[in-house]
């Protein structure tokens, strides 16, 4: 007995699977599979976040529809792993919210922090609002720093604390105690495959996204995405860097780490979020989850946005424009941290997770056949 209708599909589709064996060669899922006889909802929702949606098992398939059998697997487990976010989520009270409403509440958080800001400055000043601020410290005419790293400080420590509960809740569940995560060679074998995004491959002739031609557009739009994420932080974390213990204040030259890393990170974010957005558009409806593309859509709009609204603050810092771009920009940042923890974002976290649970369960296996 299952929890939902999608886990007991993926029960029926592993099982079948599981007797023809035809697509071990594909990913990480199949093997995964083969190690099990049976499949209880915590095991469904590992292998559905061991999925990468590459489609290739959906047109490889001889039992896919019109077949009797109607094995649909990308189909299947992108249902589950979307379901998994919310069964796994800290507080549970939150995900629901989410993921009904994912896109209107990121964009109302949004719309509301940025007002806030405005209102906050608009009341003490008028001009420090609308004025035009250069060289160190112009960004705190609109906001003290010191309140404006408490505010986001907070966001970005509750979304860290609740995707943290979340990844133990995913982790203690599939099996593994808490306390032994894996020794290093299983941590960095799950970091080479997520950080290359081995599993997308359609066993290494490409992704198939709109039909049964593969092509690597999909895995590059996910690592534009995914590295420009990364610089961005890396570009706010060199930033803060700076602030505390070298006593600079930002906006910084256009040269300068920050910025470049920013530069980097925000159009690695605008290219990667538009390209991601175009393929979903074009996937094959037979392969998509269409329950869930509120989340995925909230999830790819708030990326976009980040990117998009930092470039232009950095295009239009020196004008009279700059207090309100950066109003908008904090409020979709802040959007981002607090949405975070429920929406699609955590799929790259439970992805590594379930990589490293794979990376450990392939080696067990490997020692005890010697
Ligand atoms: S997806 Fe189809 S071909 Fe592949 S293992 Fe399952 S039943 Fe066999
Ligand atoms: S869609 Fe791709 S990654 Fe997912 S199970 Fe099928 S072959 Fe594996």
């Amino acid at each position: 007995m299952h929890a939902t209708a999608d886990l007991t599909e993926a029960d029926r589709l592993m099982t079948v699977c599981n007797s023809c064996r035809y697509c071990e060669g594909l990913c990480a899922v199949f093997p995964a599979m083969e190690m099990r006889r049976g499949f209880a909802d915590a095991d469904l929702n590992y292998l559905a976040n061991l999925c990468h949606s590459c489609g290739a098992c959906y047109y490889d398939c001889q039992f896919s529809p019109p077949h009797e059998f109607n094995v649909n697997v990308p189909a299947t487990l992108a249902a589950v792993r979307a379901q998994s976010y919310a069964h796994y989520a800290w507080p549970a009270a939150m995900a629901p919210m989410f993921a009904r409403n994912g896109l209107a509440m990121a964009v109302a958080t949004a719309l509301g922090v940025a007002l806030f800001l405005l209102g906050f400055a608009a009341a003490n000043d008028t001009a420090a609002l609308f004025g035009r601020h250069t060289g160190p410290g112009a960004f705190y005419a609109l906001m003290p720093h010191n309140a404006m790293a408490l505010l986001f400080g907070a966001a970005f420590l509750y979304a860290i604390l609740a995707l943290g509960m979340g990844v133990r809740r995913f982790w203690r569940d599939t099996g593994e105690p808490t306390s032994r995560p894996g020794v290093l060679r299983w941590l960095w074998q799950a970091l080479k495959d997520s950080a290359s995004l081995r599993y997308l491959d359609g066993g290494g002739v490409g992704c198939m996204n709109e039909d049964d031609r593969p092509t690597d557009t999909r895995r590059l739009y996910h690592h534009l995405t995914a590295y420009g994420f990364m610089l961005c932080f890396a570009s706010t974390s060199v930033a803060t860097l700076y602030h505390y213990l070298l006593g600079r204040e930002a906006p910084f030259a256009w040269w300068d780490v920050p910025v470049v890393l920013g530069t980097l990170g925000g159009a690695g974010l605008v290219v990667g979020t538009a390209g991601l957005f175009a393929a979903k558009l074009k996937r094959d409806v037979a392969t998509r989850d269409e329950t869930h593309r509120g989340m995925e859509h909230a999830f790819i709009a708030m990326l976009f946005a980040t990117g998009l609204t930092g470039l232009l603050l950095l295009l239009f810092r020196t004008t009279g424009a700059m207090g309100v771009l950066l109003a908008i920009h904090l409020g979709v940042v802040f959007a981002l941290f607090v949405t975070m923890p429920y929406g699609k974002f955590v799929h790259g976290i439970y992805r590594f997770a379930a990589l490293l649970r794979y990376a450990k369960e392939r080696d067990e296996m490997v020692h005890a056949a010697e």
